[in-house]
């Protein structure tokens, strides 16, 4: 994992009359699992996405393990950030493998390193990759397309993880099962992962600690669940 600092981050929209994100400053820890949990609309997924530059901040600075990331090219990000969004957001057209194998393509990989890597990233979720490999988003369950869309967003290795909302598409049964796994992968890999949810319950079960915001992303606590639910 790898520790992360907002400071002062802040968005505008061109043409909205408020920011939808007004100020936020946090200190993340390595290897530490921290939930943005608050209502539709306070600005969690464009805090998110500010992390990863798909939206570019107004103001304030990011910084990964002490470096500023701020302007770094979006394609050398991908390195050290990996994303996993609801619905998985898998390409529809290219297959399970490939879907995978992008971003490690993109950020210079082997041929045969890719190969093995996506053998052992569908064995990580728990996917046969003999079943898998070949298989088309569409030809995936709800829960299997999820999986598929964590492997992609861990296949580069990189120290952290951003989550939005990634199990808010499927069955309550299924999404149990993959916060297990979540936790279990957690275990495993150390990961730093900033997560997103909007169920409180599921906050509490998956974070070290959790972020509860207000709108434009005003943190109203940031501590501990145990802290949180005796607050
Ligand atoms: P959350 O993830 O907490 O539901 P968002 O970050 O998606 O919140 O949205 C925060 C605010 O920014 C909302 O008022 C939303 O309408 C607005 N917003 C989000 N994306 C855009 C956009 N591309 N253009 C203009 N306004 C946006
Ligand atoms: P669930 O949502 O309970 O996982 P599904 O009906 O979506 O159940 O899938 C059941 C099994 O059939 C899964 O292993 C899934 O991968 C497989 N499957 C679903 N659709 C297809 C398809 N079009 N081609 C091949 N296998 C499929």
């Amino acid at each position: 994992g790898a520790t992360i600092q907002l400071e002062d981050l802040s968005k505008s929209y061109p043409g909205s009359p408020s920011p939808a994100v007004d100020g936020v400053s946090m200190d993340i820890k390595a290897g530490e699992t921290v939930i943005l949990v608050g209502p539709s609309g306070c600005g969690k997924s464009t805090t998110l996405k500010m992390i990863n530059r798909l939206i570019e901040p107004t103001s304030g600075r990011i910084r990964i393990n002490d470096e500023d990331v701020t302007d770094m090219d979006p394609v050398k990000l991908r390195r050290k950030i990996g994303y996993a969004i609801q619905s998985s957001g898998l390409f529809p057209h290219m297959t399970v493998a490939e879907n995978i194998a992008l971003v490690p393509k993109m950020t210079g990989w082997s041929k045969s390193g890719v190969k093995d890597r996506v053998e052992e990233m569908l064995d990580l979720v728990g996917l046969d990759p003999r079943e898998f490999h070949g298989r088309y988003p569409r030809q995936l369950s709800g829960g299997q397309q999820q999986r598929v869309g964590v492997a992609r967003a861990l296949a580069a290795d990189p120290p952290v993880l951003l989550m939005d909302e990634p199990f808010g598409a499927v069955d309550p049964i299924t999404r149990d099962h993959l916060q297990d796994e979540l936790i279990r992968l957690q275990h495993e890999l150390h990961k730093t992962i900033v997560f997103v949810t909007h169920d409180f319950d599921e906050a509490i079960k998956l974070g070290d600690r959790i972020a509860v915001l207000r709108e434009r992303s005003h943190i109203a606590q940031f501590d501990t669940p145990e802290a949180i639910l005796t607050n």
